[in-house]
């Protein structure tokens, strides 16, 4: 609870970073502990410490590292490691707790007024957190970034059936730093050890089972803790942008010239008409198009390069074999369509009495569901080639997502 009496204000600010974890959790083989796994430009460690250098209340940083892990630690932080604010690292031990005693014991010479202790595997602290977390510190002996709890907790029986569940009312998840008067955490922690207590899991616990008063300050939910490989894998597809979708986009144009006949295909949809229209296939002008913006956005030719003019087979063919061909291709790929749009350029036939046929039909070809399917039509103001009735023109645009 917060303490009545004010305090000294901190002024000589030491954040020590523990770092001597083995990370077996989040552990691969390529990585080694997770605090030295790349992260985007940075690392992981080297992230979180950039955050605490530039914290102009903190005067200085050491880092506690395992003995085995220097190489990884020099590799991790570049040149970073030149920084004015950084200490020479500290080597840990066996324990988390007993690595935060060694870089306790490691400041004692510099006897600052104020330690923030923090997990080298929380990279996301901000500013904000640490500058509650330093405020908090101006009246209580300790203070530490935590959340609120959000879901409802459930205490598992036997085979996992819910035996009770627990009220979170007044639950807090504590994270990282937590911030102690140096002199009053040092104790703490030398009294637990003295005890042959090495069974807390954070420094707070260790600050309270002395008695100390410790504050909580509000967190951040994206000051989370690196843990698991899942965890690595998130903030890697995040940190490298994959987390964004990859999506394409194509378009397409076609145009066939009328000849005589008394109907025209129209994205899949016969309508009748005076004419007809010239073209090796059935001419559908509408789905020529969007197979064209298909094959586009995954930069895959074109519909005249799958599918010569001069080939037999395609002679009167209907265009939905085409346009499912380019469905294929974007699947194979992996990817999946997202919308299509087209705009038929049309004196006559009109469009608007089939419209909802049309793009009917071009959702049961693509597969997709007929709203993300447009369909517009429009006349050229008697115009160009469409408008003295000469021919039709389609145009078309797609998205695909990977
Ligand atoms: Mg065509």
């Amino acid at each position: 609870m917060r303490q009545s009496c004010r305090m000294a204000a901190p002024s000589n600010i030491i954040a020590l970073v523990v770092a001597a974890g083995r990370g077996t959790r989040a552990r691969t083989a390529s990585a080694g502990p997770k605090q030295y796994a790349r992260l985007g430009d940075t690392t992981v460690l080297a992230k979180g410490l950039k955050t605490l250098l530039a914290h102009d209340k903190i005067t200085s940083v050491f880092v506690v590292i395992h003995a085995d892990d220097r190489a990884l630690y020099d590799t991790a932080l570049g040149e970073l490691s030149a920084h004015p604010k950084l200490h020479a690292p500290v080597t840990g031990g066996a324990t988390r707790q007993q690595s935060v005693l060694a870089g306790l014991e490691a400041l004692k010479p510099i006897a600052p007024t104020h330690v923030l202790i923090h997990d080298a595997a929380r990279p996301f602290v901000s500013a904000p957190v640490i500058d509650r977390v330093l405020a908090a510190l101006e009246t209580s002996s300790g203070a530490i970034a935590a959340l609120p709890l959000a879901d409802t907790l459930k205490r598992a029986g036997a085979n996992d059936r819910i035996a009770a569940t627990i009220a979170r009312d007044g639950l807090w998840r504590a994270q990282t730093p937590q911030g102690f008067r140096f002199s009053g955490i040092l104790a703490a922690h030398l009294a637990a050890a003295a005890a042959g207590r090495f069974d807390f899991t954070d420094d707070a616990a260790v600050a309270e089972a002395q008695g100390l008063a410790v504050q909580l300050v509000a967190g951040d939910t994206a000051n989370i803790k690196l843990t698991t490989a899942e965890d690595m894998t998130m903030v890697e597809r995040t940190a490298s942008g994959q987390a964004v979708p990859d999506i394409r986009t194509g378009q397409g144009f076609d145009v066939h010239r009328f000849t005589s006949g008394d109907h025209v295909m129209l994205c899949g949809v016969r309508v009748p008409h005076t004419h007809g229209v010239e073209a090796h296939s059935d001419g559908d002008v509408g789905l020529h198009a969007l197979t064209d913006a298909l094959l586009g956005a995954i930069a895959d030719g074109d519909i005249g390069q799958h599918f010569k003019n001069t080939d037999p087979r395609w002679r009167g063919a209907a265009s939905d074999q085409f346009l499912a061909d380019a469905v294929r291709r974007v699947t194979v790929l992996g990817g999946r369509i997202g919308n299509v749009d087209v705009t038929i350029l049309s004196e006559a036939p009109k469009i608007a009495p089939h419209r909802d046929a049309m793009r009917q039909r071009m959702a049961e070809i693509l597969g997709i569901p007929v709203a993300r399917v447009g369909l517009k039509a429009t006349t050229t103001e008697q115009m160009g080639f469409t408008g003295r009735r000469e021919g039709l023109a389609a145009l078309a645009v797609a998205t695909v997502i990977f």
